[in-house]
């Protein structure tokens, strides 16, 4: 059909026929419908052009992934180089590629010691989704298949499969999902802002390690599988637990003998500072899932790092000659795989050390931004943070549902050629690519805190101010 041919294609009749064919991912279908889509067609280091032409500037990464910037055209040469050579290799029936095998030898050199045995995904929901379908297995493998219960956040994020969306604890991913399942269970998040004794670190950790102990003892130390966390909670509103908390949680897992998979999707290739945020800790996880920095986006990959020990118990339990039933056609995929290796390499050659130093930028507004009156907290860790909007600074009240905070805040950032991240309980999350240069960070202040100012504005929004 001639609608269908790109020369023929007016931008308005893409909009409409993404509205009539496309099913985006977490988006309201009659909202969709009548908001339609704001439709990206290239981008260059931190600026991103739409189809009408307007440039943006990405504090976003794309969805926090695109974490060495958009136009990288050693990337684009080594997915095009591969593509030719070998586009496909199965790792089924004792196959293999180069590219596979390199990245996962180079993953398990970066990891936190112990994790030696990578698993390779298409993206994070099925990296967690493998991570839990692991699990489930080496309790069976060792005899303890009654070990199977689950413990993870409030406010954390693990991706849209059918488990691990309900170890994801927002209610969107569960409302009509029927979500969680009963081996999934939920504690209080760490959330300084938010904690009843305040930003006691202290406090902090020891209210979830207490959660833990008392989570474990309800359903027995018996039945407990892993409890799995982000160390920065990402989805949830960039919650950020005090320094020397994943640690904690580290021992608490070894004293109770529940395994711990630490989920660094977001967190993982310099988007807080060093490689993974495990190793500002020193903390070695049972299990670490990986996704959108590992290809920053340039090809679908996630992963799935198995401590030694796991690998170990599950080897030794299995008949030698069964197969671990657990695959997909693209694990390993050779073209991702050679993206992966290309982009670790850029982080490795001055892009990890770009974004500490961008970093110490993003910290110095951070805080002064803290002083808008419309701001109750600001939070971050390398270049992943957020801003926290409270009607009322004293008692930190949220605004009315109704005064779609984050909506408007969308439209307004948006008309301010500037895009972030606005969630629901309204904060504003912030994840530039790790190649921001400090006039970029401020240019995206500049541009944050006008929309700020234009929200204050609003006579609704300033009446709602206690
Ligand atoms: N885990 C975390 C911590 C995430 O932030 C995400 C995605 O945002 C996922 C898992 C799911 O990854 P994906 O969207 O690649 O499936």
């Amino acid at each position: 059909a001639p609608s269908r041919t790109p020369a023929h294609r007016s931008n308005q009749s893409l909009v409409d026929l993404d509205r009539q064919h496309l099913i985006h991912p977490v988006t309201s279908f009659r909202g969709h419908e009548a908001h339609g889509a704001r439709v990206l067609a290239s981008g260059d280091g931190m600026w991103l052009t739409d189809i009408e032409g307007k440039k943006v500037l990405d504090a976003f990464a794309g969805l926090w992934c695109v974490n060495v910037g958009y136009g990288q055209e050693s990337i684009v040469e080594v997915a095009m180089e591969q593509m030719r050579r070998l586009p496909y290799a199965t790792g089924y029936f004792h196959f293999g590629s180069e590219p596979a095998i390199l990245l996962a030898d180079k993953l398990a050199s970066l990891a936190p010691e112990g994790l030696d045995h990578v698993y390779f995904t298409l993206g994070g929901s099925d990296a967690v989704d493998s991570a839990i379908r692991y699990i489930t297995h080496y309790f069976n493998a060792i005899g303890k298949p009654e070990k199977k219960q689950f413990i993870a956040l409030e406010w954390g994020y693990h991706g849209s499969s059918s488990n691990g969306a309900g170890l994801t604890a927002l209610a969107n991913f569960h409302r009509g999902f029927d979500l969680p399942r009963p081996w999934q269970h939920h504690i209080a998040s760490p959330y300084p802002y938010r904690h009843p004794e305040g930003h006691d670190d202290a406090a902090v950790i020891a209210s979830t390690v207490a959660a833990i102990e008392a989570k474990v003892a309800e359903l027995g130390a018996d039945k407990v599988a892993a409890f799995c966390c982000e160390p920065i909670q990402g989805s949830g509103g960039v919650i950020v637990p005090p320094r020397g908390w994943l640690k904690a949680i580290r021992e608490t897992c070894d004293r109770l003998g529940i395994l711990m998979l630490v989920d660094e999707v977001i967190t993982g290739f310099g988007r807080t500072g060093p490689m993974f945020a495990c190793d500002d800790e020193g903390v070695s996880p049972d299990f670490l899932t990986l996704a959108k920095g590992l290809t920053a986006g340039y090809a679908p990959m996630g992963a799935v790092l198995m401590a030694d020990h796991v690998y170990q118990s599950i080897a030794d339990s299995a008949p030698a000659a069964l197969p671990v039933g657990h695959g997909f056609t693209y694990s390993g995929h050779p073209v991702s795989a050679a993206v992966g290796l290309e982009v670790i390499r850029l982080y490795e050659n001055g892009l990890l050390e770009n974004g500490k130093k961008t970093g110490k930028r993003f910290d110095h507004h951070l805080d002064r931004i803290r002083a808008h009156p419309l701001v109750g907290d600001t939070r971050g860790r390398g270049l992943l943070g957020a801003i926290e909007l409270v009607s009322n600074k004293e008692t930190k009240a949220g605004f009315a549902p109704e005064l779609d905070i984050a909506g408007r805040l969308s439209q307004l950032t948006w008309e301010n050629d500037v895009i972030v991240r606005c969630f629901a309980n309204a904060v504003i999350g912030f994840a530039p690519a790790l190649c921001c240069s400090e006039n970029e960070m401020d240019l995206i202040f500049e541009r944050v805190e006008r929309s700020l100012d234009q929200l204050l504005d609003m006579p609704d929004v300033r009446q709602a101010l206690g």
